[in-house]
Order: structure tokens, then C-alpha cells, then sequence
């Protein structure tokens, strides 16, 4: 049964990129960037695989259509078929990144759950040598073995997102206690700072946001050296005051049919998220 589209409006643009353009535009009007997901995950077989490679080519000329749209692409290398086969992920990816870098345009490969964290970096390292500023990659806070990934990372002057995590990880990969996934997140932004042209930090957390404008200041750091990010439906008059205070600002807007995921990963994240979709609801 497939669920009403009403249910995800609060974190999903809209179910076609006709839909969602209008909220871009108007997140652009007010000063902020904006990464566009078109959403889905895993795709198993090649037919399904190429016909997301030609639905994200078709987003960014899209994007490139709209006057002064300012957008970039998130992906998931699941939806190029990393499932199915590394060599055959990376001839994908490649693809789209002739597209963006043709356009001079920007793709982030989102991170997924931890069995894809390997092959997603191996990835992403191989699409820096080639295709460098256009492309870009997210990084866990709450995964042990980040230091490492963030510190070779850093080293190359990657462009990276750092969030704390969204996925159900154990133990045994994941630290699970939410001050030290912040304080392990502090220390990566430091790193991240010192040593990459503009980390984005992602989180909606008052505690990272506020530690990264005192640390920023104290370090002289000027707010055109950092981003911060959102997603769409949460705290956008926080971006709009940080826009104001002249940060730069982006917000991730999914949009998409296959929103389903990506709706449960809010929901279950925040029982206040439950209740936004309640008052959705009840809104005319
Ligand atoms: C732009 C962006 C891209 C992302 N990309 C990825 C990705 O590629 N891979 C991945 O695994 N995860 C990704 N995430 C998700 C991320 O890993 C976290 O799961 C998610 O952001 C929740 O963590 P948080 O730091 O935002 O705040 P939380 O840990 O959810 O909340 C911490 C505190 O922040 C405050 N807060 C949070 N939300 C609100 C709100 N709506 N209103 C008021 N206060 C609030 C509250 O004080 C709360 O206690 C992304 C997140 C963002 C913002």
C-alpha cells in the first residue's frame, strides 16, 4: 500500500522536480543554497541502476534550465548500483560527473549504513583524482573508524560534509552516546577546518552549531571558510538568522516518489518529527 504523499510534505519537497523547484527558488531568495536529492536507495539491478543515472543527468540539467537556481545534487552510490558491482558503480558515477563538471555543477555522495563506508570513500577518492571541486563526500561523526577516513581525507583538501550519523549502527562501529558522538564531531570539525578550503557542517544541533561559531571566531576564521546545513522541513528560521548573520547556509531538499525511507529516518530520529507530521495534517 503505498502511503499519501500529505504524510511526508513537512521533510519532502515534492514528488517531481516541477514541485520542488518553486521551494528552491524561494530557499534562493532568501540567501540560501540548496543540494537537491532525488530520493531513493538500493537499487538491484542494472536496468533500474541506469535509469537513475539518466534521472540524476536529467536533474542537473533541470537545475541548470532554472534562472539563478542555486543548487547542487546529493546521491547514493546504492543508486548507482554499488550493490551490484564496484567497477560498474564507478563507470556511473563517472557519468554523471561528465555531466556536472561539463556544467560546472557539484554532486556530494551522500554516506550510507557502515557496509558501504569503504567502497563509498574507494569511490569518492577515485572521482577527486579526476573530476576534483565537482564532487564531494559526507562523513559520519559517530562511526570509531572515522578519524582515520576524516584525517586521509583532509590531507587530499577533500570537500566534505560532516553529520553525526543517521543509520542504526552497533557497538561495535558506532559510538552510541550522543556527548561523545558531539565531542568526536568537534574534533573532526577542527581538523576539517584546518586543513579543507570549506567543510560543511550538518546538524541541526544547537550545541555544534554554537561551539562552531565561538571556535570560528576565536580561530579568526571568517564565515565564507565554512557552510552550514540543514534539511528541509527543520529549523529554517535558524538558517534564515544565521544567513542574516552572514554565514553560508544550504539546505538538503529531497524530493522524490520514493520517499518512504528517508521519512522513516526522520521519524524515527525525533519523536517531535512525529508530531510535525501530525500538525501537517490538521493544516489546510
Ligand atoms: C544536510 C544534512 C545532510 C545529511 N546527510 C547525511 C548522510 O549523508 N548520511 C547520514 O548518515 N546522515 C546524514 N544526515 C543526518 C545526520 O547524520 C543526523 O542523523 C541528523 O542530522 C540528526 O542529527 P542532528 O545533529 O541534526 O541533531 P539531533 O541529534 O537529531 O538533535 C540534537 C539536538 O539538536 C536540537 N534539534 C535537532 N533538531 C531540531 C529541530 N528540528 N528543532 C529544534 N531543535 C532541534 C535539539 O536540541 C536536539 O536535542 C544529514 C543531515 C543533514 C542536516
Amino acid at each position: 500500500m503505498k502511503l499519501p504523499f500529505v504524510l511526508a510534505k513537512r521533510f519532502v519537497a515534492g514528488e517531481s522536480f516541477e514541485a520542488a523547484a518553486p521551494k528552491v527558488k524561494a530557499l534562493n531568495e532568501k540567501g540560501i543554497k540548496v543540494t537537491l536529492d532525488l530520493l531513493g536507495e538500493n537499487v538491484e539491478d542494472r536496468g533500474m541502476a541506469d535509469e537513475m543515472v539518466a534521472n540524476y543527468i536529467g536533474l542537473l540539467e533541470n537545475i541548470s534550465t532554472v534562472d539563478r537556481m542555486e543548487s547542487s545534487i546529493s546521491i547514493k552510490l546504492t543508486m548507482l548500483g554499488l550493490d551490484i558491482d564496484i567497477d560498474y558503480c564507478r563507470t556511473n558515477l563517472f557519468k554523471l560527473l561528465d555531466v556536472a563538471r561539463e556544467q560546472d555543477q557539484f554532486v556530494r555522495i551522500d554516506m550510507e549504513g557502515s557496509d558501504y563506508t569503504q567502497h563509498t570513500i574507494d569511490l569518492y577518492k577515485d572521482a577527486f583524482r579526476e573530476y576534483g571541486k565537482h564532487v564531494g563526500i559526507v562523513i559520519q561523526a559517530y562511526l570509531h573508524r572515522t578519524k582515520n577516513d576524516l584525517t586521509e581525507l583532509a590531507g587530499l583538501g577533500a570537500d566534505v560534509r560532516l553529520c553525526k550519523g543517521a543509520y542504526n549502527e552497533p557497538e561495535d562501529i558506532a559510538l552510541q552516546d550522543m556527548s561523545k558522538i558531539r565531542e568526536a564531531f568537534k574534533d573532526y570539525m577542527k581538523i576539517l577546518l584546518d586543513k579543507t578550503p570549506c567543510p560543511r557542517i550538518a546538524t541541526h544541533d544547537d550545541e555544534l552549531i554554537d561551539w562552531t561559531r565561538k571556535y570560528t571566531t576565536d580561530q579568526d576564521i571568517g564565515p565564507s571558510r565554512f557552510e552550514f546545513q540543514m534539511l528541509y522541513g527543520l529549523r529554517q528560521e535558524t538558517m534564515e538568522q544565521l544567513t542574516r548573520e552572514g554565514y553560508q547556509t544550504r539546505i538538503y531538499v529531497p524530493f522524490g516518489t520514493m520517499w518512504l525511507p528517508y521519512f522513516k529516518r526522520r521519524l524515527t530520529e525525533r519523536k517531535e518529527n512525529i508530531w510535525f507530521v501530525l500538525s501537517t495534517l490538521f493544516k489546510k
